[in-house]
């Protein structure tokens, strides 16, 4: 095997490696003995020479993430290990153990040892998006893992990266099926019925961390009026139906978006006339609703990506929410929501608190919510743990 470059960690910046943080920031480094190009794999050692890690090597704020620790090499069967060690989990854990459900994450990042990889499993079809170069250097090892995953049923392979990875003169990133024909399919979530799109739709395609959260919000439909804010395909909006809503709203200023929605109720109840769309700004529709809805959800996309507009981010959050507690009924329920990982527990709480206050309505926590099973969170990055929900009695 190539020897790998050494990087050399500042005296007292071995500590949080050796508590298990995959990241290592470029501050922390002392020496770097050659040149990596951005991707190697590199080796980490504490500047007594003790080898710590081995991990990617990348320009910018992450200078290396972790894949191997101390000893530990990253050598021919790496991934095969570490991506059979994550299907394993969702089989074990859920929800690939299930009948009802086809759709799940199959490697979450941080969380799965494999920092940069996020794996999404849509019935047949595996959807890779990589977060840093070294992964999308290590693409045919990753594409041949997913391929020998044993009793993982796939046609398809879709790479789609596009708009995660960082911008570089040396390669260009193209979204495009590195396996397999399909550019669509359809899953089944709890026995709901959903068509994605990976080439067009958001994120992966569908958000699936939002699965337990939606399964919830079916107990809670049976004779309410429901409006889902910032539907995408309308996940929510399928649960609010099956659980007996009285009429269901979805609300998203994507034409494409609203289309998926009314699409995916069709799908599952077919004459459906309790169901409408609304291609529209959330801030305006909610100007002006008045009363009518006795169960809100609110699932906004990220407000802030960077540490740096975080201030910015808990104004939006407080100003939704505020909208949503003044204008829903008494006695209501609102199912409220944070994805970003810059936004903590604490801050997304605090928002919500100051939205209440000034809406002047009494409100108590029923539920705490975050991501399902299959987006483990290592306890040594706790940044892993960015969906943050609340589900509030708004008396
Ligand atoms: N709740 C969804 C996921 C929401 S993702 C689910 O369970 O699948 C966030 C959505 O917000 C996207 O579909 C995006 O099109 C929409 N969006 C972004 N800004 C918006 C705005 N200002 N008003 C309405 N929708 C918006």
């Amino acid at each position: 095997m190539k020897e790998l470059v050494k990087i050399i960690l500042k005296s007292g910046k071995d500590q949080s490696l050796r508590r298990r943080h995959p990241w290592v920031f470029s501050g922390a480094i002392k020496k770097i003995l050659g040149q990596p190009a951005e991707g190697d794999l590199v080796e980490v050692y504490d500047n007594k020479d003790e080898k710590l890690a081995t991990g990617h090597y990348q320009e910018g704020s992450i200078a290396i993430r972790m894949l191997a620790l101390g000893e530990e090499t990253v050598g021919d069967d790496f991934w095969e290990k570490r991506i059979g060690a994550a299907w394993e989990l969702r089989k074990e854990v859920g929800p690939a153990n299930r009948k009802d459900t086809t759709v799940f994450r199959l490697v979450n990042g941080e969380g799965d040892g494999l920092p940069g990889l996020i794996i999404d499993y849509y019935n047949g079809a595996a959807v890779v998006q990589m977060h840093s170069i070294g992964m999308f250097r290590n693409m045919e090892q990753i594409k041949a893992a997913l391929l020998g995953l044993k009793g993982l049923k796939l046609d398809t392979i879709f790479h789609k990266s596009g708009n995660t990875l960082p911008k570089r003169d040396q390669f260009e990133v193209k979204d495009e099926l590195i396996y397999g024909e399909r550019e669509v399919g359809e899953v089944t979530e709890y026995g709901n019925n959903f068509s994605v799109n990976w080439l067009r739709g958001q994120k992966t395609g569908f958000f699936i961390d939002q699965r337990e959260n939606r399964k919830l919000l079916e107990q809670y439909s049976k004779g309410r009026s429901v409006l889902n804010m910032f539907s995408f395909s309308g996940g929510f909006s399928v649960y609010a139906v099956r659980g007996g809503a009285k009429l269901v709203h979805s609300v998203d200023s994507s034409k494409h978006a609203v289309d998926l929605s009314r699409q995916n109720i069709e799908s599952n109840f077919p004459d459906c006339k309790i169901h409408e769309a609304f291609a529209t700004d959330a801030f305006d529709y909610l100007q002006k609703i008045e009363n009518k809805y006795d169960l809100i959800i609110l699932d906004p996309p990220a407000f802030a990506k960077h540490r740096n507009v975080l201030n910015n981010a808990l104004q939006g959050y407080k100003r939704l929410n505020q909208k949503a507690m003044e204008q829903i009924k008494p006695g209501g329920i609102l199912f409220t929501f944070s994805c970003s990982q810059a936004v903590s527990k604490e801050n997304f709480r605090k928002s919500i608190f100051v939205a209440a206050a000034n809406a002047g309505r009494n409100v108590r926590v029923l539920h705490q919510l975050t991501q399902p099973v299959d987006h483990p969170v290592s306890l040594y990055h706790p940044e892993g743990e960015y969906l943050k929900g609340l589900v509030l009695k708004v008396d």
